[in-house]
């Protein structure tokens, strides 16, 4: 008799959003493995209950308590609500593995929460590690917990690095598609509009990650992010510009050999490798196709159209608070900007002015890098 491993049972945090539907996709080529126990959102209650539907999954959490008012959930789902209701979801009982794909920092208590627990944490919300890495990976040390990371880039070092030493890793080279404005000369940035942001080249995905694609700030939130999920140091972690998002990432070792990780731009080849990790199962999506490939190009990021870059890079360096300063005035500038509040230059302005303006910190614990996230929030907010 053939013995069938269990399902590994998955909680999906973000649900409604883009990685969260690249994420439904995974679990319908892989009904045999995975199974969706619990699954939350901000306030599309509408979405969330037609996944609980299509999955019957039993539990979900929606953010905003008042969403939770205009739509009935199906009769046999336990809805919990407000901050509290996702952080209770992330530390379901029965749960191995929970993925983060809420955009913004909101996921941080919930990803420490399913640490805590002893859940597996399939990380796609770069700004968690950006705002709190030291804590987050320290939850996941005392807890033994594992952090897969789900971003693309870091999902291909972390399959590059598999077998090999941390000592015997020179550099970390992501790759950057140039987002909507990778051609666009600097001065016509200055006329860019939110419809042109979200223009993005190669990927189909959320408006913040889109914007910050387009002003690079998402290679500079994945060059720290890389840091902490790896044990690397800011010198070794490099960005390159690479137009056609085929390789993701090179992992450069000591004695100069260079691996790299190549997939077609979907998100649903990171996700099902996070979700079936140490595993592996017929994609959702067809493979590379090497015949049609016609080039892989790669050319330095131009950090001057590109400033936010430049400062990600500045903020890393300086460590302490100062990452968690800069993802919290971007969100802030990125926000306004989509609004139509800001100009598209103005993003890096704002980051800039408040990373100047917060008085820089070595918080010693979360309730620190919380206060400095706020008050750097509040320098942000000023200036628009
Ligand atoms: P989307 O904007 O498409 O979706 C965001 C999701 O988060 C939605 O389910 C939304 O719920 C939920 N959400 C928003 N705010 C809250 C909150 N306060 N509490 C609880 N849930 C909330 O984002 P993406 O899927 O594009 O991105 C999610 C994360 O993944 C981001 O951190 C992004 O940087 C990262 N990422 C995304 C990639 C992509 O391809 N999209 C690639 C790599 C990383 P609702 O629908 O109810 O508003």
């Amino acid at each position: 008799m053939t013995s069938h491993p269990a399902k590994k049972r998955v909680v999906l945090l973000g649900a409604t959003g883009s990685i969260g539907e690249n994420t439904l996709r995974v679990l319908r080529a892989h009904p045999d493995k995975l199974e969706l126990v619990g699954v939350a959102a901000h306030r599309n209650a509408e979405k969330l209950f037609q996944i609980c539907s299509e999955f019957g999954v039993c539990h979900a959490a929606l953010a905003d308590p008042s969403a939770a008012a205009t739509v009935r959930p199906p009769a046999w789902v336990q809805l919990q609500t407000g901050a509290d209701g996702l952080t209770a979801l992330a530390a379901l009982p029965g749960a191995d593995i929970v993925l983060v794909a809420i955009v913004g920092t909101a996921g941080l208590a919930p990803a420490l929460a399913a640490l805590a627990a002893g859940k597996n944490l399939a990380l796609a919300s770069k700004e968690i590690l950006v705002l709190a890495g030291q804590f987050v990976m320290a939850a996941a040390r005392a807890s033994g917990a594992k952090i897969l990371p789900v971003d693309s880039e870091h999902n291909a070092v972390f399959q590059c690095l598999a077998g090999h030493a941390t000592a015997d890793v020179r550099r970390v080279t992501l790759t950057a598609s140039g987002g909507a404005f990778r051609d666009w000369p600097a001065d016509r940035l200055a006329h860019a509009t939110p419809a042109d942001a979200l223009k993005h080249p190669n990927w189909a995905m959320g408006p913040k990650v889109t914007v910050d694609s387009a002003t690079l700030a998402n290679k500079g939130l994945e060059l720290i992010e890389a840091s902490w999920l790896f044990g690397l140091r800011p010198e070794q972690c490099h960005a390159v510009l690479h137009p056609q998002s085929i390789v993701h990432a090179l992992v450069e070792f000591t004695d100069g050999s260079v691996l790299a990780q190549l997939c077609p731009p979907s998100m649903t080849f990171p996700i099902q490798h996070a979700l079936l990790h140490p595993t592996r199962a017929p994609g959702t999506d067809a493979p590379l196709d090497l015949t049609r490939l016609q080039s892989l190009e790669f050319r330095p990021v131009d950090e001057t159209r590109f400033p936010l870059l430049r400062l990600a890079r500045a903020a890393m360096l300086a460590g302490g608070a100062a990452p968690a300063v800069f993802n919290a005035a971007n969100e802030i500038a990125v926000a306004a900007f989509l609004a139509g509040r800001l100009p598209f230059l103005g993003i890096a302005s704002v980051v800039e002015k408040t990373l100047e303006a917060v008085q820089p910190s070595a918080p010693t614990d979360l309730p620190a890098v919380l206060a400095a996230d706020a008050e750097a929030r509040r320098q942000a907010s000023a200036q628009l």
